[in-house]
């Protein structure tokens, strides 16, 4: 056995990685509507910067990152998301002095060292946006809303289901921490041993437990709702306002919560319908102490990512490798001097063309060219090349005539403008009729 991958890395290969692309090109056309622009962070980053940005008492920081020391001896880690490593760098630039709001996205790798058993990667892959800058309910929102959009662009396999909660903010937030840790020190004896632990460091964090002992257990405990301030349930009624106008369907689910204090007022999940299990393919929420607490002014900011692994589960279509347009059987070597100015000009022009490497039978290259759905075949062996006329064949009718050198690329890009404006007008006649 050669050298494998590490576990819970995995290649993406042709021609899967074509839903990449169009997923990833979707996004990006979506963000560009919605006034996002791109930002590329560094994939390493100083370990401080999660440690501070995610929180050292959560199980990313305390298990699960990829954290080493450099020949310099300083520590650093693999990202394990994208919020704490774009808020650095929206510091470390003042991007904040640019403009009062920030609208960014990015599309990557992550690193988390899970537990295997979970059937999770180790690598895995998000679309990310933070806007930031802006405490209006509009700017929730509007996350949320991209990240719908995205979704449902991508053409469903099944259906969404957006939750959305508040988790208050430090006004009204201690009243219930308060009656949390007392109910959680009363029903200690039902909870596991992480969530006895976690009760003690930030007790928010049991209801992120899995562990259906944990679920049961907390099925009275205090919720936040019952605990918000004016301000915190004006903002969540104004973000459910937009919503409604959007006609983007959401229920309120008061057990969604996010166990790190820089978390604050609305967060939200989207979950996939149609998979069997439910499943979160899109989560985010505002972060008003963030930048903060990274080492920058006082702003505020709200974001969302969307696992691109699980979003892509959901893609309704398999997407293909494009065909090739033109594919050059080429029996006497010498006469690459002109195929190759052919699929140089035809190239420029957009289109797709291939030939054989090396010297192969007229039949093997046929069946190369079948191989990758060749539209039309060029042949030019030695008679071809003595009377400076190829052979020309079309790959469906197998119908073949015959052309001289210098009309090549013209007839072959004639004929497949031809084709593109017969399929055109077919897609045409079938929207008419639908
Ligand atoms: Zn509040
Ligand atoms: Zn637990």
């Amino acid at each position: 056995m050669g050298i494998r991958a590490i576990r819970g890395f995995k290649d993406i290969l042709p021609p899967e990685t074509r839903s990449w692309q169009e997923l990833e090109e979707l996004a990006r056309a979506c963000f560009e509507t919605f006034g996002f622009s791109e930002i590329r962070t560094p994939i390493l980053e100083k370990t401080e910067v999660f440690n501070r940005g995610i929180g050292e008492h959560t199980d990313i920081v305390e298990k699960e990152m990829y954290t080493f020391t450099d020949r310099n001896g300083d520590s650093l880690t693999l990202r394990p998301e994208a919020t704490a490593g774009i808020i650095r760098a929206y510091i470390e630039n003042k991007l904040y002095n640019r403009s009062s709001v920030q609208k960014l996205y990015t599309i990557g790798p992550m690193f988390r060292h899970e537990r295997p058993q979970k059937g999770r990667l180790r690598q895995f892959h998000q679309i990310n946006a933070e806007l930031l800058g802006s405490d209006d309910p509009l700017s929730d929102a509007e996350v949320i809303w991209v990240a719908w959009e995205i979704l449902q662009e991508i053409g469903l396999k099944g259906g969404l289901r957006l939750e959305v909660n508040s988790l208050g903010c430090p006004k009204c937030r201690p009243g219930h921490r308060k009656d949390l840790s007392v109910f959680l020190e009363n029903n200690a004896q039902d909870l596991c041993e992480d969530c006895k632990r976690r009760m003690k460091t930030n007790p928010l964090r049991v209801f992120d437990c899995k562990k259906e002992e944990c679920r049961r257990a907390l099925l009275l405990a205090p919720v936040i709702k019952h605990y918000w301030c004016p301000e915190c349930s004006e903002h969540l009624g104004r973000v459910l306002d937009y919503l409604e106008f959007l006609e983007i369907p959401f229920v309120i689910n008061p057990h969604l919560v996010r166990g790190l204090d820089y978390y604050q007022r609305t967060t939200f999940e989207i979950k996939a319908t149609g998979l069997g299990a439910q499943d979160t393919v899109a989560a985010g929420g505002r972060y008003d102490g963030l930048v903060e607490l990274l080492g920058g002014p006082k702003i505020p900011g709200v974001g969302m990512a969307i696992g691109v692994e699980r979003a892509l589960l959901l893609m309704e279509s398999e997407v293909e490798e494009e065909a090739t347009d033109c594919y050059f059987a080429v029996l006497d070597r010498d006469a690459m001097e002109y195929v190759l100015k052919w699929m140089k000009e035809l190239r420029q022009n957009g289109l797709i063309c291939e030939t054989s490497y090396g010297k192969k039978s007229l039949k093997a290259q046929l069946r190369a060219a079948d191989r990758v759905r060749a539209r039309f075949s060029v042949i030019v062996g030695e008679s071809e090349l003595d009377e400076e006329e190829a052979i020309l064949r079309d790959m469906e009718t197998h119908e073949q005539w015959q052309v001289p050198f210098d009309e090549v690329a013209q007839e072959l890009l004639k004929k497949t403008l031809e084709e593109e404006e017969v399929e055109a007008k077919k897609a045409v006649q079938e929207e008419e009729r639908e």
